[in-house]
């Protein structure tokens, strides 16, 4: 569609929780987007193979926690290309798809602190706004003397509180047979628990 505003929600989500939903919803207030599609990664070059939970756990948990946004969606894309995941080949991939649209990468601050790192960075710049999600106290000294250098306006910072939630925190809360209630959509925290997951 033309002229379309579309977020595209970057992360590993393992597991998905309200930080990452509160995060979208503001970005999409703020910057006005007509849909915010999570993108949960495939196999993502900086995590070996067995430290991330199966990428169907990841989707599924994901479709739970999004379903009752009519603004969310969710994409397989990062799975269906195979392969060791990089961020360049999925815009590129969402450019084609939806040719005049203007996109924005969400994802959180301290991912977007390794953008130089990543494979070809200067083209995502290019195709994409970057909205660098970060919690409360984050120093942005870091990030804006990156971004000064380099960037120029091509990362927004949003900060959030509620991200003070994270996935590891649950995963080890998850671990210890913690409660998760409060910090997950209830549909998150069954399907966590009915699957055994993060119990090793
Ligand atoms: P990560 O290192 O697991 O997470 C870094 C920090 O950002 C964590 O504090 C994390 O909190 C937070 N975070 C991650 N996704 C978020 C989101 N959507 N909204 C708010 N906070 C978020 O990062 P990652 O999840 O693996 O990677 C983030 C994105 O960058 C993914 O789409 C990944 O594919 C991309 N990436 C691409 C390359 C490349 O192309 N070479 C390299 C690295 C990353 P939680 O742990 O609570 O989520």
């Amino acid at each position: 569609m033309n002229g379309e505003r579309i977020g595209i929600m970057g992360g590993t989500f393992d597991p998905i929780h309200y930080g990452h939903l509160v995060t979208a919803e503001a970005a999409r207030e703020k910057y006005q987007l007509q849909r915010v599609i999570f993108v949960p990664s495939g196999h993502p070059p900086h995590k070996e193979a067995g430290m991330v939970t199966d990428f169907w756990h990841r989707y599924l948990m994901v479709l739970l926690a999004v379903v009752s946004n009519p603004y969310f969606e969710v994409s397989r894309l990062e799975y269906d290309r195979g392969g060791v995941t990089y961020t360049i080949d999925t815009v590129r991939e969402f450019r084609q798809r939806y040719k005049s649209a203007e996109l924005f990468f969400i994802t959180g601050a301290d991912a977007i602190l390794e953008i130089l790192t990543w494979k070809r960075p200067e083209e995502l710049l290019a195709m994409c706004r970057f909205i660098a999600a970060t919690r409360p106290g984050y120093d942005l000294r870091q990030l804006n003397s990156l971004l000064g250098e380099f960037f120029q306006g091509a990362v927004s910072v949003l900060e959030i509180p509620m991200l003070n939630i994270s996935s590891s925190n649950l995963r080890h809360r998850a671990k210890a047979g913690r409660s998760l209630k409060y910090l997950v959509p209830e549909p998150v925290e069954f399907y966590i628990l009915q699957n055994g997951l993060y119990r090793e």
